[in-house]
């Protein structure tokens, strides 16, 4: 792992998280800065930069993790609807180089995203 990422450290219990969701190979805990009144961040505990860096290599990977969201987002009573994001490489805007998808709810959203 890369000793300056900062979800493998929440993953290593080495910075505190409120940790929501664990299972084998994935775990979901509250964004730091939220965005919406539910937002929590979901991702693998191996270290993966981004969707770019996934392979057939990773298995079910993907779909644990898009399963994560869909039981969080019936954990969360997200009945009115949810957004599932992951924002991937620099034209995106992503700012930590650990795959990772933002579940939000509990408001509404507007199309196209900024
Ligand atoms: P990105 O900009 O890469 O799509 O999303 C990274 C997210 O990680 C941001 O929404 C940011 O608020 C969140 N974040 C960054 N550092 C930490 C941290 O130490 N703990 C938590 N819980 N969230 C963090
Ligand atoms: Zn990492």
């Amino acid at each position: 792992m890369p000793l300056d990422c900062v979800f493998c450290k929440i993953v290593a219990r080495e910075i505190p998280a409120d940790i929501v969701l664990e299972t084998n190979h994935v775990v979901a805990f509250p964004d730091l800065n939220p965005q919406a009144p539910t937002h929590l961040l979901i991702i693998p505990k191996q270290h993966i930069p981004s969707l770019a860096h996934v392979t057939e290599m990773n298995g079910t990977l993907l779909v644990d993790l898009q399963l994560a969201a869909k039981e969080l987002a019936n954990k969360y009573q997200l009945d009115k609807g949810f957004r599932l994001v992951t924002n991937c490489g620099e034209s995106a805007g992503q700012s930590v180089q650990h795959l990772h998808f933002h579940l939000l709810g509990g408001r509404d959203f507007t199309w196209p995203p900024g």
